[in-house]
């Protein structure tokens, strides 16, 4: 597995494959075709699909600049790969000089064709949880240890820099209004939420309105653009930040016991990242928002101190429960349903680490299972419910451009 740097990126949304991944592919280009003076880019799959709604040529035609590029929508071809495919042709005085085919696989990170530019390279020598804990039992050591382990002290200040602007999106959101742009209409909701009373208000319900609301909050900042932090994509970046933001308010948690939460929730997204996938293109929305619950329950499972083993259970029991969820966004945009469903998903965490506080002892099923079965489930689903934007709620909502 790579470092949680590759997971854990501080970036501009709306979508980490869409937008994120092929602004680091074109980087990476750019850098191996210096003497290139105009490239194409040919899109495929849901980058073609939904590339509009996400902005995806923009941000291309923005990072090529002010060298031009030619972007083109190639709705038709299929992708043998992978959902996520783009080709880059760089040119210089009109002939072709290199080619590039490139993968957006989820998170904002990128693969090249037979690797024709290096991938980012190993460093953690387990794959699966089950190995992971086998290894820190042996050592008597947590998951945040582990991390510190193989990616040394560094990783700290990283996964520092990461709550900071976790943080600030949460309140960038809170004290933003107005409507998200795209052409939905959709209405920011996180300030509203934070300032209601519920009918029956009490210290649950209160807590169900505030983590909604800094989920929102987060998850509406990503659909402007503005800068998140994907966890583990830009769509479910508001999961994670709004269950820790509520606990270390309500609790008094350190930054330093967050960042501890932080790298073993990384390695939770890491596990799905390399054994699954974490891309709605690839295996529907329980690949993003069902692993974003699964790394903030497993968070709070460290946070709260539990052992190995409830840490697992919480995770389990928070992919468990989004197992065929689908990949519809209305319009292409990341906002219906994706916004809402950040809320949802956050409370589903602080069940899931409820139920892990009681009933670890009786599980059966593994989180390497139920990693295995969220793969198996997402290659199932008909590219209609896979970021295609072509089935469920964004082929039933009529109001919005075709
Ligand atoms: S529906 Fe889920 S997977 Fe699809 S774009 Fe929205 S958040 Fe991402």
């Amino acid at each position: 597995m790579q470092s949680l740097k590759e997971l854990y990126k501080i970036g501009r949304g709306p979508s980490s494959s869409h937008t994120m991944g092929p602004e680091r592919a074109v980087l990476k280009i750019k850098e191996k075709y210096k003497e290139a003076d105009s490239y194409k880019a040919v899109l495929y799959g849901s980058l073609a699909l939904t590339g509009k709604g996400h902005g995806t040529d923009k941000i291309i035609a923005e990072t090529f600049s002010p060298i031009e590029c030619e972007i083109v929508f190639d709705k038709k071809t299929p992708c043998d790969v992978h959902p996520n495919t783009m080709e880059i042709y760089a040119y210089k005085a009109g002939k072709e000089i290199g080619k590039e085919t490139v993968y957006s696989v989820g998170g904002g990170t990128v693969a090249f064709k037979n690797e024709t530019i290096k991938p980012e390279k190993n460093v953690y020598p387990h794959d699966s949880f089950l190995e992971i804990c086998e290894y820190c039992a042996s050592k008597n050591i947590r998951i945040w240890q582990y991390v510190l382990e193989y990616e040394g002290e560094e990783i700290f200040s990283y996964l520092g820099k990461v709550w900071e602007q976790m943080k600030d999106s949460v309140r960038q959101g809170l004290t933003t209004t107005g409507v998200l742009p795209g052409g939905l209409e959709t209405k920011r909701k996180a300030q509203f939420l934070y300032n209601q009373r519920h009918i029956d208000e009490s210290a649950q319900t209160r807590e169900n309105r505030l983590v909604c609301s800094y989920a929102f909050a987060v998850s509406e900042q990503n659909a402007s653009g503005g800068t998140i932090v994907t966890a583990p994509t830009c769509g479910a970046c508001g999961v994670v930040p709004s269950v820790l933001m509520y606990y270390q308010e309500k609790n008094g948690f350190s930054d330093e016991k967050i960042i501890k939460a932080l790298a073993t929730g990384g390695i939770i997204g890491n596990l799905i990242k390399k054994n699954a996938s974490i891309s709605g293109a690839e295996c529907g929305c329980q690949a993003e928002i069902g692993s974003a619950c699964s790394m903030a329950a497993g968070a709070l499972a460290e946070l709260f101190e539990m052992g190995l083993s409830q840490i697992e259970y919480a995770a389990e029991v928070a992919m468990e429960h989004h197992l065929g969820l689908t990949c519809d966004p209305i319009g292409g945009l990341v906002q219906i349903p994706c916004i809402e469903r950040n809320a949802v998903a956050a409370m589903r965490a602080i069940n899931a680490l409820s139920l892990a506080n009681f009933l670890t002892d009786t599980r059966k099923i593994s989180f390497d299972m139920v990693v295995k079965v969220m793969y198996e489930t997402g290659k199932n689903l008909l590219s209609d419910y896979r970021e295609t934007s072509s089935g469920g709620l964004a082929k039933h909502y009529k109001c919005h451009e075709e």
